[in-house]
C-alpha cells in the first residue's frame, strides 16, 4: 500500500485494443492523449490484429503495447486509461463487445493490486497472447510479480490458439 504522491516515477505497460472505426488512426490518438495525462511513451510495439476474442462474429481487434514512464497512482492511471477511452467515444455496451478503444493496465511497476475497480497485473494477460505478443516486443525480459515468469515465459505458455499477426498498415501520427 503506498500513500501520498510518489516520489518517482514508475514504469507502467498499457495494453491499447480498438476493432471499430479507423482502428490505427484511434490507436494514434490514444498515444497523444495518454502521452499527455498518462506520462512519457518510452516504448511502443508494433500494431497487431488479432480476430475478437471471447466473442465471435465481432470485428478483428488492432492491438499495442506501451510503456510509460508516470507519476500516477494506479487508480489515477486508470481513471487516465479511461478518460483516454471516453475521448474515442467509447460505449460501454456489453462485456468484450466492439469497442472503438480499450486501454488495459498490464502492469505498474512491481505492484500487486486487488481491488473491486482494478486488479494489477492484469489478470487475463496469462492467457492472452494478443496482449503477450505485443508486450514481448518492448519487455521480453519483464518478470511477472506474482507469477514470477517473465514475458517470453508467460508466451511460451499462453494456451491462447488465435493468431497474433503484425499489422501491415500504417501506424498513423
Ligand atoms: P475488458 O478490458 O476486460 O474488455 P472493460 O474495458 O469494459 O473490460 O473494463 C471493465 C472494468 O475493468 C473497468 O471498469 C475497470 O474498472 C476494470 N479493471 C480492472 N482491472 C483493470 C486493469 N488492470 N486495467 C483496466 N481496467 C481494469
Ligand atoms: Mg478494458
Amino acid at each position: 500500500m503506498s500513500f501520498g504522491a510518489p516520489t518517482s516515477p514508475t514504469l507502467a505497460y498499457l495494453l491499447l485494443g480498438s476493432n471499430l472505426g479507423n482502428r490505427a488512426a484511434l490507436l494514434a490518438a490514444a498515444r497523444q492523449e495518454l502521452a499527455t495525462t498518462a506520462g512519457d511513451i518510452v516504448a511502443q510495439s508494433g500494431l497487431y490484429e488479432t480476430a475478437a476474442w471471447g466473442r465471435e462474429n465481432q470485428p478483428a481487434f488492432l492491438n499495442q503495447a506501451l510503456a510509460v514512464r508516470t507519476w500516477l497512482r494506479p487508480e489515477e492511471l486508470l481513471a487516465a486509461c479511461q478518460a483516454a477511452e471516453q475521448q474515442a467515444g467509447r460505449r460501454r455496451v456489453e462485456q468484450w463487445g466492439s469497442r472503438t478503444l480499450d486501454v488495459d493496465i498490464l502492469f505498474h511497476g512491481r505492484q500487486v493490486i486487488e481491488s473491486p475497480d482494478l486488479t494489477i497485473p492484469h489478470p487475463r494477460l496469462p492467457e492472452r497472447r494478443f496482449a503477450l505478443v505485443p508486450l514481448a516486443e518492448i519487455a521480453k525480459a519483464l518478470r511477472h510479480p506474482q507469477l514470477g515468469l517473465t514475458v517470453t515465459e508467460l508466451l511460451a505458455h499462453c494456451p491462447d490458439p488465435l493468431p497474433v499477426r503484425p499489422w501491415p498498415g500504417e501506424l498513423g501520427a
